[in-house]
């Protein structure tokens, strides 16, 4: 697949050499009002702090702007994906040969009595205390999930009972066709950890109904979160938190630990010796060990209890062969 979303679209296209990647980089420069960055390190851009680079960054600055670069990408079957706070990625070490399109300017947060509408490129938790601020009643067990509102929306984030669909009404969003749509949240067809209606588009933002509460009390269960999130993960690494979704009826950490692998060391990352379902990189780790130890807890929880891990963390810039 090439062009938006084609994360995964090496064989198809490559980008060209250095000359070829300027070029475009100062046709880009000319056609948005927002940032187009060259070469820049995925590393410094995801929180498992690996990856090589993007060829190219793109920071649109509003929907013209985003509508202009998707019509740019399409049209010359460009591979690009959007980055969020990219505390959902393993980019390879490779980095990723076309286009990381960033929407962080897309920010904007505006509060009617209960309604909330805000911009896809906030970062989740900041919002999450600003609605708490006001004594908004349903992000208080979502606080502390790093990234941005956009990734929270496109993953549908969750934790301690509650999602970030749950209080949602609509999400705006730009299709790779170019074409704006707002949906209503039943037509997004949000699941556990999936939005599916949503999958492939830029996520611009979304309007929230929230009913009202004590905001003393909802800080209080904000902080009680964030201990039992400092309790039970690695916070001290780099981490993109679970690696897997949850199994039905089981736990993949639980089921990693029980076949043995909890504390599994491959190159410089290491399975969790805290949390088995999580992958830290001990400092230096390259994509390719943790892919590594992806690989051996999904094959030995296949052997040992026959239950197929799916991954929750996405892959960007692998090859195929190298990804399954
Ligand atoms: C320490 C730690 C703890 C975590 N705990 C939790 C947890 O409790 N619950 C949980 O659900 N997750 C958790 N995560 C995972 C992660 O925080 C969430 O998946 C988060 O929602 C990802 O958001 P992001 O902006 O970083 O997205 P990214 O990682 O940048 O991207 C994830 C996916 O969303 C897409 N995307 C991002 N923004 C947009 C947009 N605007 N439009 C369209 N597509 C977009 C990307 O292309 C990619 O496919 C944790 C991660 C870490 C590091």
């Amino acid at each position: 697949m090439t062009g938006p979303f084609g994360r995964n679209s090496l064989e198809a296209l490559r980008f060209g050499g250095a000359g070829v990647v300027a070029a475009t980089r100062e046709e880009l420069g000319k056609l948005l009002r927002g940032e187009v960055l060259l070469g820049v390190p995925l590393r410094e851009r995801t929180t498992y702090r690996i990856g090589g680079e993007a060829q190219l960054l793109a920071c649109p600055a509003d929907l013209e702007d985003l509508r202009r670069l998707n019509a740019y990408l399409v049209d010359r079957s460009l591979p690009s994906f959007v980055l969020g706070g990219g505390a959902n990625l393993l980019v390879s070490d490779r980095g990723f040969p076309g286009v990381a399109v960033h929407l962080g300017g897309f920010s904007r947060l505006a509060f009617k009595e209960g309604v909330v509408n805000a911009g896809a490129g906030l970062v989740l938790d900041e919002f999450i205390k600003s609605c708490l601020r006001r004594g908004l009643v349903g992000l208080e067990c979502l606080s502390g999930i790093p990234g941005s509102l956009g990734g929270a929306l496109r993953m549908n984030a969750g934790a301690f009972g509650a999602e970030i669909s749950d209080h949602l009404v609509e999400v705006e969003c730009l299709d790779g066709q170019g074409r704006f749509k707002v949906l209503q949240k039943d037509e997004v067809a949000f699941s556990y950890r999936q939005a599916l209606r949503i999958r492939e588009t830029y996520i611009t933002g979304a309007t929230f109904r929230f009913p009202p509460g004590c905001k003393e009390q909802l800080f209080l269960i904000r902080e009680d979160i964030l201990a039992r999130r400092r309790q039970r993960q690695p916070w001290q690494y780099p981490t993109a938190g679970s690696v897997f979704k949850r199994p039905p009826g089981h736990y993949a950490g639980k089921l990693i630990e029980d076949a043995g692998l909890k504390g599994r060391v491959l190159g410089r990352a290491q399975i969790s010796p805290k949390h088995a379902g999580i992958v830290i990189n001990l400092g230096g780790a390259r994509a390719s060990d943790v892919l590594g130890l992806i690989r051996l807890a999904r094959q030995e929880v296949l052997r040992q209890f026959r239950i197929e891990l799916e991954l929750e963390q996405e892959l960007i810039g692998f090859e195929r062969e190298e990804s399954g």
